[in-house]
């Protein structure tokens, strides 16, 4: 078989389940291109995008400008590792650094590595800055949160699935309520040695929980009083998602009204990844000041290709696209209509409790038992009328289109949705 030979839907996913390993249960769909808010799969028909690879592709689909950057980039110079200087680096770290309002910027690939290297940081400037005697170093996390897959972090998730069965785990990690300020302050108060406390402003993977007014400006204010460092982790609700730049938008110099008009916080430690590049490379990182970044010296963390060429013009061409095309803006006045229009249709419809999100982060909560297949019923539905989207825990479908959505495909899609949910339900 050559790699040109044109698939059906049915064989690639045969091929996939015999010789890839079964760590994911995708929908029965086969994508082979995609362009802004639509994909197609093999057979041609066209969907929209309501997953954005978990908010990755916030610019869209193949973005020419993104595309042609790494196209350009890639034709040049591809890898030089860190053992050399290479002339697209600094000019990223410089760019995002200033879009984001930090001194410095640590670039990764992944974002589970970018939260690796956030606690490496946090965990060094506890040592070396505050004083927590050596190996003691505690880190304030919350339930239900979703910050990657490696061994540290699975180490303090409480998804069964991600951990049984991978111990012994990694030791340092206190596990508290999520948007209880309560549950943050008593942890604060009882235990001398917590370095900092990592946060998800919206929690997307739990279901896209979003905290009370005010959680994350007085969880900061506490991490303040008691000298332990306010962690970020915007991997999925950073990048125009939530309809500001960041969720936890505070100084930071873009020129988005709603990120300006109502600042937050500003985070010791910022971590960001998937839009960081449109979905078109990996590209992470993390951002500090340099009272915190400075903890890091040459040979104390690295990457072999986290900063390459590649990745730092993508990730400048996928910043500066955001920027130009208002996409802030732009999520945040469709998920305003995405959510008003659902909340029209919400009380005649018993199969939905409700729709919650910021910006175009949403998720329906469908009105069935959290282990019944109701959501991946819908979501198989809609599929069918040509919108792909995906269940998360519990019986809640996410919707997350690209932010290069126009105001018609948008009502287009609340069609596609409500006419899906109100023939399941007369089919039911
Ligand atoms: C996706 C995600 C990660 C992990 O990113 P990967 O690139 O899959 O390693 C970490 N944190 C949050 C909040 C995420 O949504």
């Amino acid at each position: 078989m050559s790699v040109l030979e044109r698939l059906t839907s049915e064989d690639a996913i045969a091929l996939e389940n015999e010789y890839g390993a079964h760590n994911y249960h995708p929908l029965p769909v086969v994508l082979s291109r995609g362009e802004g808010v639509y994909v197609w799969d093999v057979e041609g028909k066209k969907y929209y995008d309501f997953l954005s690879a978990y908010s990755a592709v916030n610019q869209g689909h193949c973005h020419p400008k993104i595309v042609g950057a790494m196209v350009k980039q890639a034709q040049t110079l591809t890898l030089t590792s860190r053992a050399f200087y290479n002339d697209m680096l600094g000019k990223f770290e410089k760019y995002a650094s200033e879009t984001f309002g930090f001194d410095k910027l640590l670039p990764m690939n992944t974002g589970a590595e970018a939260v690796e290297t956030a606690l490496k940081i946090c965990r060094k400037w506890a040592y070396e800055k505050k004083g927590i005697p050596e190996n003691e170093a505690e880190i304030v996390v919350c339930e239900n949160n979703f910050h990657g897959r490696t061994t540290t972090i699975i180490s303090f998730s409480n998804d069964e699935v991600a951990r049984k069965h991978f111990g012994p785990y990694t030791q340092g990690f206190i596990k508290i309520e999520y948007d209880n300020l309560q549950a943050l302050e008593t942890v604060l108060k009882s235990n001398k040695n917590i370095a900092g406390f990592l946060v998800e402003p919206i929690q997307g993977e739990a279901g896209v929980f979003v905290p009370s007014e005010g959680y994350l400006a007085k969880a900061k204010a506490l991490c303040e009083e008691h000298n332990v460092l306010f962690i970020a982790d915007e991997v999925q609700t950073g990048i125009a998602r939530t309809g500001r730049l960041l969720a936890t938008c505070g100084n930071c110099s873009c020129a988005d009204k709603h990120c300006s008009g109502t600042p937050e916080v500003k985070p010791d430690i910022l971590i960001l990844g998937k839009a960081l590049s449109g979905g078109a490379y990996p590209v992470s990182g993390v951002l500090a000041n340099d009272n915190i970044m400075g903890v890091i010296r040459p040979g104390n963390h690295g990457s072999t290709f986290g900063g390459n060429p590649v990745a730092a013009a993508v990730g400048m061409a996928a910043l500066e696209v955001v920027k130009d095309e208002k996409l802030a803006q732009n999520a945040f006045d469709l998920g305003e209509l995405f959510r008003e229009e659902l909340n029209k249709f919400i009380p005649n419809c018993s199969l939905v409790n409700a729709v919650r999100g910021k910006g175009l982060l949403n998720a329906i909560l469908i009105n069935d038992t959290e282990d019944s297949s109701t959501a991946w019923d819908i979501c198989m539905a809609l599929k069918e009328n040509g919108l792909l989207a995906k269940p998360t825990h519990g019986n809640i479908i996410r919707f997350a289109p690209p932010l290069v959505m126009t105001k018609e495909q948008l009502l287009d899609c609340v069609s596609i949705i409500t006419t899906t949910l109100t023939n399941f339900e007369s089919e039911l």
